[in-house]
Order: structure tokens, then C-alpha cells, then sequence
């Protein structure tokens, strides 16, 4: 390819604004249409490998969460045969892509960025909320305007990385190239979130990198547009290959691989964990030291300060907990609450809770769906028991759950009295959240609490009007939550404003979205250039006197 002479600059990103899909508008008249055409489709998704569609024969199907008899989808599966032919197609891509000139691949990330913006925008969306079981808001914030912000903000942290150049003194030019890493990048993203696929797949891929995706076996139709649409923007083929098939299988072949040059997950943190060890046992193995950036579970708090505004922290707490089933990294799942306050807040908050509309996402009037899958169902529910039958925790809202035709369960809260109730530190990651009163006195010692309660750091909020008790909880709280929220719910954090990411047990916190993220693939080499070359050896100090 012709090199072309000139420095462009990215266009100033702006995150893309969030359609309201209120009753008459065009988005959500062109939105309902695509449910309707995705809803009697069965899509057979191939494993994209060097570009070539694969199918194994062997597949799996694709539910809609909130009608798990209905098939949305079968994927085929990849086996050992196929898992090698992707680490060799990434191989094969690797010299042309990484030594393609920065900006021709950022256009290519720009343009799906536009298509997303526009045409492809409700295939994404309707896929979303099929497949996962999300509003149209909460897919809108997903799977169109986090991705289309992903991208836009990715090509503009990839120009200034590319800008960044070291000092020179005279006679002497220094210059540092960001090189894509040696080898390719597994990439392996959880259900949740449709832009997690983007972006762990997208990410390294603009920085030159090629990539094995594996993507969440619940979010396949949602992830395998999102490679569509990349191929439509002219991704290459061979640079993002999508390998469906046992998570296992898939893991333990590609950790082993000379080649692997970094990891990156979102996913459970018992997971990134075996992730580490099996690299840590095979680090003599590799070619480079493989990368390893994982986000990983949460259990997020809300803490809130007798000086609080009440109806702020209801909002916050039906919001922060049950938007999206409480299947948010950041969702909120413990609150600690001042006795004052409790008094007056009990009583609305479980009404609101209580009134919440529970469905199917192609109702538009529900605010909850059903969540993910029967594992998940199963797991939550189980908590949901315990606490009914536990004499140290009360269901006081919702509790109830069915599975007969979604895995549907409503919005709970459970009570305790102890602190450290099994509810209060485990992830659960579903629409339950604990709550713990306590004594208007032990504000400094609930800080405290909050802090030492549980392994994880990624999200938390402190709702007060007392600016001593803001301060306070910044200062106890710094090393809690690698995403720390005043008076605002913990959940929603929006590419180039809150970079997103945790600490302790709940990831390595490089930040998804941001500038620290986009560094973690490349490789600088520093390159010094002398003009004129010393031609003796001698230095002058070594002369006769
Ligand atoms: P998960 O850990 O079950 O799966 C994540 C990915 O790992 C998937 O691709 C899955 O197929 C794969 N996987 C699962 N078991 C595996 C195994 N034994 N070997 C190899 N790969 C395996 O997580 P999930 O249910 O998809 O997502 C929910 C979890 O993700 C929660 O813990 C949540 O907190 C976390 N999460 C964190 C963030 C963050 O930014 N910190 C964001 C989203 C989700």
C-alpha cells in the first residue's frame, strides 16, 4: 500500500447521543421492526476464520432469555481442528495489519462507528435485547452507543499513543514506534454487554494486533453482528477471528500456544484466576510475556450519609440494582443505610420496587427483563432461598421467581442485621440487593465495613449532602472502587468520561475504553538515529595533557 504524505488528525470524538425510543418516534418504529423480522429468523452463525465462514455441523442454540423456548439461533462449534486454524489465519494477517499505516486502520473502526450510528444501528439493538433480554435502553446504551463510542474514542487515544514521541538533543533524532504485539491476542468477553465483545475483539485489532475472539456463549447473535459489521467497515480477514465452542476447550488450546502474546477478559473472576495460573505454569513457553488484562466481578455498594436526599437514594438503589436484572458488573448489590434515614425510606423503596414492570423486552412498557440463563437463574435463586429461610436475613421485596417461560425473577431486597451476611459479600450478579442499617453514630466505622466486607473494588457510591462525610468516604473508600460515584447511582459509566475498571479482586483495572487500555497492545521500540556518527573511539578525556 502507497504511504500517504500528511499527519491527519482524528475527528474530535463526541459520545454518540442516546435515542429515546419514546412512542412516535422514528427509532422506534424502525427498532420494532427489526424485533419483529429478528424474532421469526433462525440464524445459523458459522465460525469466521481468516475470513471464511466454517461450519462444524456441530451447533448450539441460541434462546431468547425471556422465552427460552424460542430459538433465536445455532452456532457451531469449533473443536481442535478449528481452534488451530484460527491461531494460524491470525498469524497469517499479523505482518500485513500491524504494519498497515495506523490511520487506515482507525478508518476502518470510524466507519463501523457511522454504520453503527445509522443503518446498522437496530440490528445491533434488536439482537441485543433478543438474545441477552434488554430493554431498548438499555441495548440503545450497549450495543449502539457504547460501541460507536468504543471506536470513535479508540482511533483518537491511538493517534495521541502514536504522538507520543521522546525528547531528541542536537545532533540526534528519537523516535518510538508502538508496535503491535508478537503473536495474537485471545480475546474473551462475557454476556452482559454487546460493546465488552467489541471492544475486547476491536481494541488490540486497532492497535495492529490480530485476535482470536471467543464471545459469551449467551450473546452470540449480538456478537456475531458485531463482527459482520466490521467485515462491512472492511476489517481484513484473518484480523478478528470468531471461534463459538467449549469455553474450556477453546481456553486450554489457545493459553498453551507459543504465539499467545496477551489476554483480554471481562468475565467472573474465578475464571481470570484459572486464566492467570495456567499462563503463570506455562510462562517459560512463550515467545514474549504474554499481556494479561482482565475485569472481572464486583459487588458494588451504595453508601449512604444521614445528610442524604432520600428520593435520590431510592432512585439510585432501584436503578443501580435492578436495571438490566442486575446483571451489571457495576450493578449495586449491598447498601448500607443510616437508621434516620431507613425509617422513611423502607416503606417507598419497596414500593417502587414492588410496582416495577417485569417482561418481555419487545413490551416496551417492562423496565426489567428475564435474566440470562437456567445457571444463572438457578444460582440466583438459590441466594434468594437462603435469605427466606435464614433467621439473620428477610425478604422484604419481591422474592418471587419463574422460570416457565423465562428465567424471570422480581426485583428483591433482602434485609440483614449481620453485616457480613452471605448476601452482602458474594457476586450474585442478578436483581437482589442487601441492605444493612445502621446506627446514625457509625458512619466512620461503616466506611470501615464497606471497605474490609468484600474482595472486590470495581464500583461504589456515597450519597451525602455533608461535605465532611463526602470527603471522609473519598479518603476510606480510595482503594474500594476503581469507579467512585457522589450522590449518582454506580452504574452507567460512559466511554471517555469514566473510564471503567476495577482493582483487588476485580480486575487489573487498565480501564476499558481508555488511553491506559489501548497502551497495554502495543510494544514501544525506541529508535535513536545519530546524524553525524562519532569516527574515533577516543573520548577527550583521554587526550595528553
Ligand atoms: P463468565 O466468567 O462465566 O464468562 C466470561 C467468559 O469466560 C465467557 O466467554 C465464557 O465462555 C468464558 N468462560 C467461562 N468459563 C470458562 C472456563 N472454565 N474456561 C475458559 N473460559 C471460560 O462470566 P459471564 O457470566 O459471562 O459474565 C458475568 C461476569 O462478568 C460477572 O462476574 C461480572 O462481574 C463480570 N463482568 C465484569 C466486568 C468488568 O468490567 N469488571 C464487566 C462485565 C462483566
Amino acid at each position: 500500500m502507497t504511504v500517504m504524505n500528511g499527519n491527519p488528525t482524528i475527528p474530535a470524538p463526541v459520545n454518540d447521543p442516546i435515542l429515546t425510543y419514546a412512542p412516535g418516534t422514528l427509532e422506534r418504529a424502525e427498532l420494532q421492526a427489526e424485533l419483529e423480522v429478528q424474532s421469526t429468523t433462525v440464524v445459523d452463525i458459522p465460525l469466521v476464520i481468516g475470513g471464511e465462514e466454517i461450519r462444524t455441523g456441530n451447533t448450539r442454540n441460541v434462546v431468547m432469555p425471556h422465552a427460552h423456548s424460542h430459538v433465536l439461533a445455532t452456532v457451531h462449534q469449533a473443536g481442535t481442528k478449528e481452534i488451530g486454524q484460527a491461531v494460524s489465519a491470525a498469524a497469517g494477517a499479523h505482518h500485513e495489519w500491524s504494519t498497515t499505516h495506523w490511520e487506515d486502520r482507525a478508518a476502518i473502526f470510524l466507519r463501523a462507528a457511522d454504520l453503527l450510528a445509522g443503518p446498522w444501528r437496530q440490528k445491533l439493538n434488536a439482537a441485543t435485547m433478543l438474545g441477552q433480554s434488554k430493554t431498548a435502553f438499555q441495548a440503545e446504551i450497549d450495543s449502539a452507543c457504547e460501541i460507536i463510542d468504543f471506536f470513535r474514542f479508540g482511533a483518537h487515544f491511538a493517534e495521541r499513543i502514536y504522538g507520543m514521541q521522546p525528547l531528541s538533543e542536537a545532533g540526534v533524532w528519537n523516535r518510538a514506534e508502538y508496535r503491535a504485539l508478537e503473536g495474537f491476542i485471545y480475546a474473551v468477553t462475557p454476556f452482559n454487554f454487546t460493546a465488552i465483545g467489541a471492544n475486547l475483539s476491536g481494541t488490540p485489532a486497532m492497535m495492529g494486533n490480530t485476535v482470536v475472539w471467543k464471545p459469551g456463549r449467551t450473546s452470540m447473535l449480538s456478537n456475531y453482528y458485531v463482527l459482520k459489521l466490521l467485515e462491512e467497515a472492511g476489517l481484513p480477514a484473518g484480523v478478528i477471528n470468531f471461534v463459538a465452542g467449549d469455553a474450556g476447550l477453546i481456553t486450554s488450546e489457545l493459553l498453551t500456544q507459543k504465539e499467545l502474546a496477551g489476554v483480554h477478559f471481562t468475565g467472573s473472576t474465578a475464571v481470570f484466576n484459572s486464566f492467570w495460573k495456567t499462563i503463570g505454569g506455562n510462562i517459560g513457553e512463550y515467545g514474549s510475556y504474554p499481556r494479561i488484562v482482565g475485569e472481572t466481578g464486583g459487588k458494588n455498594f451504595i453508601v449512604v450519609h444521614p445528610s442524604a436526599e432520600l428520593n435520590a437514594v431510592k432512585t439510585a438503589i432501584v436503578r443501580g440494582a435492578f436495571e438490566y436484572q442486575g446483571q451489571k458488573c457495576s450493578a449495586a448489590s449491598r447498601a448500607y443505610v443510616p437508621a434516620s434515614l431507613w425509617k422513611d425510606l423502607e416503606g417507598p423503596l419497596i414500593e417502587e420496587t414492588e410496582s416495577l414492570t417485569m417482561g418481555d423486552p419487545r413490551d416496551f412498557t417492562n423496565f426489567m427483563n428475564a435474566v440470562i440463563d437456567q445457571k444463572a437463574y438457578d444460582k440466583i435463586t438459590s441466594y434468594i432461598d437462603e435469605a427466606k429461610k435464614s433467621n439473620e436475613a428477610e425478604v422484604i421485596a419481591g422474592g418471587t421467581y419463574d422460570d416457565s417461560e423465562g428465567w424471570f425473577i422480581r426485583p428483591t431486597i433482602i434485609q440483614t442485621k449481620k453485616p457480613d451476611y452471605i448476601s452482602m459479600c458474594d457476586e450474585i450478579f442478578g436483581p437482589v440487593i442487601s441492605i444493612f442499617v445502621y446506627d446514625d453514630g457509625d458512619w466512620a466505622k461503616t466506611l470501615q465495613l464497606v471497605d474490609a466486607t468484600s474482595p472486590y473494588a470495581l464500583t461504589g457510591a456515597v450519597f451525602a449532602k455533608d461535605i465532611r462525610a463526602i470527603r471522609e468516604a473519598c479518603d476510606t473508600l480510595r482503594n474500594s472502587a476503581g469507579n467512585f460515584y457522589i450522590n449518582d447511582k454506580p452504574t452507567g459509566a460512559v466511554v471517555g468520561q469514566q473510564p471503567f475498571g476495577g482493582g483487588r479482586a476485580s480486575g487489573t483495572n487498565d480501564k476499558a475504553g481508555s488511553i491506559m487500555n489501548l497502551l497495554r497492545w502495543v510494544s514501544a521500540r525506541s529508535i535513536k538515529e545519530t546524524f553525524v556518527p562519532p569516527l574515533d573511539y577516543r573520548y577527550p578525556f583521554m587526550d595528553d595533557e
